[in-house]
């Protein structure tokens, strides 16, 4: 099922001559595992950005084209430091439900089964700046997850790790989709430790799309 259309979408950040993303056409389905790649400045991220709005809404700057879809998209960004705002684990992931006014038993719930699946249990108290870089990107990942959100969008998530950490991370994004079903657009500047788990690859040059297919044809189209 098609859950985000983008049709001859153009874009340009203000005051900017050149167009961050250049004539996109592009469909996602429910359920899928897409890897989105390509250079620094190639407009990866700028894409990713379209997805949950904040590009052009927070922006700004100039769109033209079509977006079709209406599903909120959750984000997790390169520095999960960025993202955390709580003092404490727990809290940080009760955080946004906190937000939301969502009734304390059914927080609650939905905190455990985070921490579950995180495999978290044992850091639940513990204080966020004490955090590893690892513990905290889980965080993040937890904090997100609770919303439920059904796209996840994660923008080079393991680009501050190290390649032991960023595996486990990497795994869990997998277990997002395989286990639970979540609809994952993963960006990545370098794909040699992400390619295999993927079930679509984008690419992008200079502002446009130039592959979107199967990771298989990749190989070939290379
Ligand atoms: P990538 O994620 O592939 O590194 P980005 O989407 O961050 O690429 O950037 C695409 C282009 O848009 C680059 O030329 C970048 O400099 C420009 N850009 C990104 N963010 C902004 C911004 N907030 N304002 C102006 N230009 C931007
Ligand atoms: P990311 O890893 O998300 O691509 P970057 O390091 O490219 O992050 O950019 C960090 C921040 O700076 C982002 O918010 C991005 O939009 C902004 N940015 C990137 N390029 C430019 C630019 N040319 N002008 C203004 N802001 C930019």
């Amino acid at each position: 099922m098609e859950i985000f259309k983008i049709q001859d979408l153009t874009y340009y950040y203000p005051n900017s001559e050149k167009p961050a993303l250049d004539n996109i056409n592009l469909t996602i389905n429910e359920g899928e595992f897409i890897l989105l790649f390509g250079e620094s400045g190639s407009g990866k991220s700028t894409l990713g950005r379209v997805f949950n709005k904040i590009v052009p809404e927070f922006y700004g700057g100039k769109i033209k084209g079509k977006i079709h879809g209406n599903e909120e998209v959750g984000m997790v960004f390169q520095d999960p430091e960025r993202q955390l705002l709580m003092d404490r684990v727990e809290r940080e992931i009760a955080f946004g439900l906190e937000n939301l006014g969502v009734e304390h038993e059914i927080m609650k719930k939905k905190v455990m089964e985070c921490l579950s699946f995180l495999n978290m249990w044992d850091i639940k108290d513990k204080k966020t700046y004490e955090l590893s870089g690892g513990q905290k990107q889980k965080t993040a990942i937890g904090a997100t997850i609770a919303m439920g959100y059904k796209i996840l969008v994660f923008d080079e998530p393991t680009s501050q790790l190290d390649p032991v950490t960023a595996e486990e991370i990497l795994n869990i994004i997998k277990r997002l989709n395989d286990e639970l079903g979540y609809t994952i657009i993963l960006i990545e500047q370098r794909i040699d430790r992400c390619f295999h788990l993927a079930d679509r690859i984008l690419f992008m040059e200079d502002a446009r799309l130039v592959f979107d297919g199967k990771p298989k044809d990749f190989v070939f189209w290379c």
